[in-house]
Parts: structure tokens; sequence; C-alpha cells
């Protein structure tokens, strides 16, 4: 689903992403670990093309996503294939990002409507089952302010899946809530999980990677510098990078 060759990205003269190598397969879930800075949502924002790449290659869902090196050209994809790979694509970020002027369900609406030409008959009674199926079909008409923050991050989810994405990025999508409200959140990601659905996630809730990633990477500086299973990465770390990280964290 995702397959991630070599990747390098600059900011100005700082080496951001130093050569990554990161695969998920279809149905996989993916935790990405690492300390602050090191890289971790630029290389989601360049699996989400909202970043080009400045060498290596991104294939997404069998689609070239990324600005890749070909030889020693740098091919640039047109704008409207690239809009067209990213309807498969989902993504969740930390802050919510929901549209204050707008319901949950017209959140939840809004892409399939205007993207997908989708009826509004249509995108409302969709918006309805997927705020039921994370748990807020009580909340359809009431608006961000009136939301908790893990209401808000579910919504933010539904609107995700409205798309009907191949796979769903997420960017430290507990971390602006308070504690209480992470658990509900991390519920519907782990029913999304066990549905099938193809995620990768970056998190700092190491208890909710070892239940549900079918891989961890560790990333430090610019570079995975460990990855493999739950057990592998997260129990019996080899890089003692790793291994200090954890014992911060844990
Ligand atoms: P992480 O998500 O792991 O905390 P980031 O991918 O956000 O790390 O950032 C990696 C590095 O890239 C940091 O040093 C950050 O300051 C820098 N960076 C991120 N985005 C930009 C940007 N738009 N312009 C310049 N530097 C950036
Ligand atoms: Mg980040």
């Amino acid at each position: 689903m995702v397959d991630a060759r070599g990747v390098r990205k600059y900011f100005g003269s700082h080496e951001v992403l130093r050569g990554v190598d990161f695969a998920v397969a279809d149905g996989g879930v993916a935790c990405l670990i690492g300390p602050s800075g090191s890289g971790k949502s630029t290389l989601l924002r360049c699996i989400n093309h909202l970043e080009p790449i400045d060498a290596g290659a991104i294939v997404v869902n069998g689609a070239l996503i990324g600005h890749a090196v070909r030889g020693s050209h740098i091919v640039e994809l047109p704008e409207r294939q690239i809009a067209r790979n990213r309807i498969g694509l989902g993504m969740v970020f930390q802050r919510f990002n929901l549209f204050a002027h707008l319901t949950a369900a017209d959140n939840v609406m809004c892409a399939p409507m205007t993207v997908r030409g989708m009826s509004r008959a249509d995108a409302r009674r969709q918006a309805l089952e997927l705020l039921d199926r994370v748990g807020l079909a009580a909340r359809a008409d009431h608006y961000p302010a009136q939301l908790s923050g893990g209401q808000q991050q579910r919504v933010a989810i539904a609107r995700a899946l409205a798309m009907d994405p191949n796979l769903i990025l997420f960017d430290e999508p507990t971390s602006a809530l308070d504690p209480e409200l992470v658990g509900e959140v991390l519920a519907v990601m782990r029913d999304l999980a066990r549905s099938g659905m193809t995620m990768v996630i970056v998190t700092h809730e190491i208890a909710f990677a070892r239940e549900i990633a079918t891989s961890v990477s560790f990333m430090d500086d610019g570079l995975i510098v460990e990855q493999g299973s739950a057990a592998d990465v997260l129990d019996n770390p080899c890089n003692p990078r790793t291994r200090a990280f954890l014992k911060a964290v844990l």
C-alpha cells in the first residue's frame, strides 16, 4: 500500500529526511515512533503529497505519489494526477482541523459532495452512518465548539472515512487530548484496524502500538533506524537510541 524508497527532504539546507525506506502492506498498521523533530510528520506529509520530496520515490496504492528522481531528473506529477491519487488517502491530524462553522455531519459531508459530486441526501445518509460508527450518532448536528476534543477527533476520523480511503495517516491523533479522552479515540482506531484498514500512525501511545501494530518503525534524526514487529522494536530493541527513547516515554 505504501512503498517509500530512499526519500530525502530538505527544508533549506536542513536535511530532514535522509534516505527513508518505509513500507506498509495492504491491511497493515504501521506505527511510527521517535523523538520530536525526527521527521515523522514530514514523512507523513510527503506520503500525502503535502510536501514534495527531493530524492527517492513514494508509491501509494500502486500510484507514484511523491515527486521522484528518475535518473538525474526530478519527475513532477501533473496536479490533476496528484489530486486523483490523494482521493484514496485520509489524514487525521493532532489538532482536529474541523470546519468550525459546520456541524459534525456537514464536516463529514463536505468532501464527498464537493470532490465526488455526491448528492446532499446521500452524503447526509453516509455521514450519519459514519458518525454512528464512531459513536457520535447523537451529535450529528452539533458544532465543533459544542464537542469535546475526543468527540471532535472522532468526527475527524469519520470525515476521513467519508472518502472511502484505502489508507489513513494519523499524526499524533491523541496528543492534543486531555488524558481521559484518549481512550475513546484509540477505541475507534482499534476498530478501524480490526476492520482491515491500512493505517500509518505516528503516536507516543506505546501500549496501543504494541497492541495493534503490524510493524513499528523508530525514527531518529531523519532516518528510520529500527523497524520490525512490535515485540522486536518495543520489547527487545537493538538500537541504543530506540532503547533510550522507550525508556524516556514509558
Ligand atoms: P516530528 O514530527 O518527528 O516531530 P517534523 O517532521 O515535524 O518532526 O520536523 C522535522 C524537522 O523538520 C524539524 O527540525 C523541524 O523543525 C523541521 N521542519 C518541519 N517542517 C518544516 C518547515 N515547513 N520548514 C522548515 N523546517 C521544517
Ligand atoms: Mg510531528
